[in-house]
C-alpha cells in the first residue's frame, strides 16, 4: 500500500481502444469551456455524454450540437423549451432542475465527471457520482473545502479517484506520480499573490471591482477572480490539497511566485524537491486529469526558459490579506469551519460583486461568521448543508444591519 495518504491509485489506459466517455458539469463556464477545447484537440479519445449549464442556453445549445451529447441539463427551469426546441431533431435529451444533474451524473457509460461549477452548487453532483463509482476530474474546490472528509471517505470507499483540475494540485499530483510509496515531507503552493500583490491595507480600501477582476497571469471565472485578489483561493486550495493529499496544517507551506510558472511543489523526506513548470494555461491540467497516466500531444503553446529570466518568490503578507490566515484557522479547527468560511465567502463575494461592502469588508465578514456561527466538531453532511445554508443567512443580514 502506498505510505503517504494519497488517493490516487495507478490505472492502466496503455493502449486503449475505447474512448473515454465524459460527463461535464458546468461545461459553459470558464474551465468547462477549456474542457471542451481540450477534448476537441484529441476527438478521437474522448466521447461526450453529458454536458450541464446553469442559465447560458444559447452556449449549451451550440456545445450540444458540435459535441453530440447523449444529454444536457440545463438547471435554469425557464430556459427549458429553449434549449429543448433547439435539440428536439437531434436524439440529444434535454433535462433540467438541480435533481436532474444528481441523476445524470450516474449514466452509466461514463468514466469521467468534470465537476467544473461554481462554488457550493457542486457539493451534491460530485457526491452522487462518487457514489456512482464514477471518477472525477474536480475543479470544484468548494466541495472538498465544505465536505472533505466525507467525499475523500467515500471515494476510497468506491474506489474512485478524483483527479484534480486545480493547477496547483494537478502540480502536486504530477510531482507524486511514480512516488506514492514516498511520504511527502511538505508541499509548496505558489500563488501569483493577485493584482494586489504588495499593496498595503490602506491601499486596499478604495480598490474597485473592476481592478479585483484584473488578474495578472490567469484568465478566470468572476467567483476564482475575486478569490484570487483577496488571496482567499490560495485558502481553499491549502484546504483542498488537505484533503486531497492527505496532508496536516504544517506540511502545507504557501508561497508567493508572480510569474505563475512553477505551478507547485512537493518535498520528500529525502529533502528533494520536485516542482512541476509551465505557462500558466488550466488546458494543461485539465488534459492530465482526463488522460492521467498518460500524456498525449497538444499544440497548446510551450514555456521557454530564456523568456524568463527571473522567476521571484516571497512569503505571503497575511496581515494585508486576511483570508489566507482565516483559511489556516478554518483548517486547524476543523470540523464545520471551512464550510462556514465557505459559506461566508461566497456570500462576500457576492456582496462585493454587487459592490454592498468593500474588499476590505469581506475578510470582516467571514471572520464575524466564523466567530458566530454553532460550531460542530463532527459534522455529517446534514449538519454541513444546515451550515451554509445558517452561514449565508448570517452574512447578508450582518450586512443588513
Ligand atoms: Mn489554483
Amino acid at each position: 500500500m502506498f505510505q503517504n495518504d494519497c488517493t490516487f491509485e495507478l490505472e492502466h489506459y496503455f493502449l486503449e481502444k475505447e474512448k473515454k466517455h465524459i460527463t461535464i458539469l458546468g461545461s459553459t463556464g470558464s474551465i468547462g469551456t477549456q474542457t471542451l477545447e481540450v477534448i476537441e484537440q484529441n476527438i478521437e479519445q474522448f466521447e461526450i455524454d453529458v454536458l450541464t449549464a446553469r442559465a447560458n442556453a444559447e452556449l449549451l445549445i451550440q456545445q450540444a450540437l458540435k459535441f453530440k451529447p447523449n444529454s444536457v441539463v440545463i438547471t435554469d427551469e425557464s430556459k427549458y423549451n429553449m434549449v429543448q426546441n433547439a435539440l428536439f431533431d437531434h436524439d440529444i435529451k434535454v433535462y433540467t432542475t438541480d435533481q436532474a444533474l444528481c441523476e445524470v451524473v450516474e449514466m452509466q457509460s461514463t468514466d469521467i465527471v468534470v465537476t467544473s461549477m461554481v462554488g457550493y452548487a457542486g457539493l451534491k453532483p460530485t457526491l452522487s457520482a462518487i457514489k456512482a463509482g464514477k471518477n472525477i476530474a474536480l475543479a470544484n474546490k468548494e466541495t472538498l473545502v465544505v465536505a472533505g472528509e466525507i467525499i475523500t471517505k467515500l471515494a476510497r470507499e468506491k474506489g474512485v479517484n478524483i483527479y484534480p483540475i486545480d493547477s496547483e494540485h494537478s502540480a502536486i499530483f504530477q510531482c507524486i506520480v511514480g512516488e506514492f510509496h514516498n511520504k511527502i515531507e511538505k508541499i509548496i503552493l505558489t500563488a501569483s499573490g493577485g493584482p494586489f500583490r504588495g499593496k498595503t491595507r490602506a491601499e486596499l480600501e478604495k480598490v474597485t471591482k473592476a481592478q479585483a477582476l484584473k488578474h495578472p497571469n490567469w484568465d478566470m471565472g468572476a467567483k476564482i477572480t475575486i478569490d484570487s485578489a483577496s488571496l482567499m483561493n490560495k485558502g481553499l486550495e491549502v484546504i483542498e490539497a488537505k484533503w486531497l493529499f492527505g496532508l496536516k496544517t504544517d506540511q502545507i507551506e504557501v508561497v508567493v511566485h508572480p510569474q505563475s510558472i512553477i505551478h507547485s511543489a512537493v518535498q520528500f523526506q529525502d529533502g528533494s524537491i520536485k516542482a512541476q513548470m509551465g505557462l500558466p494555461d488550466m488546458k494543461i491540467p485539465i488534459q492530465y486529469a482526463l488522460t492521467y497516466p498518460n500524456r498525449i500531444y497538444n499544440s497548446f503553446k510551450r514555456f521557454n526558459f530564456l523568456d524568463y529570466s527571473n522567476l521571484s518568490f516571497e512569503a505571503p503578507d497575511l496581515e494585508t490579506f486576511k483570508n489566507l490566515k482565516l483559511a489556516f484557522q478554518a483548517l486547524e479547527k476543523g470540523g464545520n469551519m471551512p464550510c462556514v468560511l465557505n459559506a461566508a465567502n461566497e456570500i462576500a463575494v457576492e456582496l462585493f460583486l454587487e459592490e454592498k461592502i468593500s474588499f476590505l469588508q469581506m475578510s470582516e465578514l467571514i471572520e464575524k461568521c466564523m466567530q458566530q456561527i454553532t460550531f460542530i466538531k463532527t459534522p455529517s453532511l446534514e449538519d454541513l448543508i444546515a451550515s451554509d445554508q445558517q452561514t449565508r443567512l448570517f452574512a447578508r443580514n450582518k450586512k443588513r444591519a
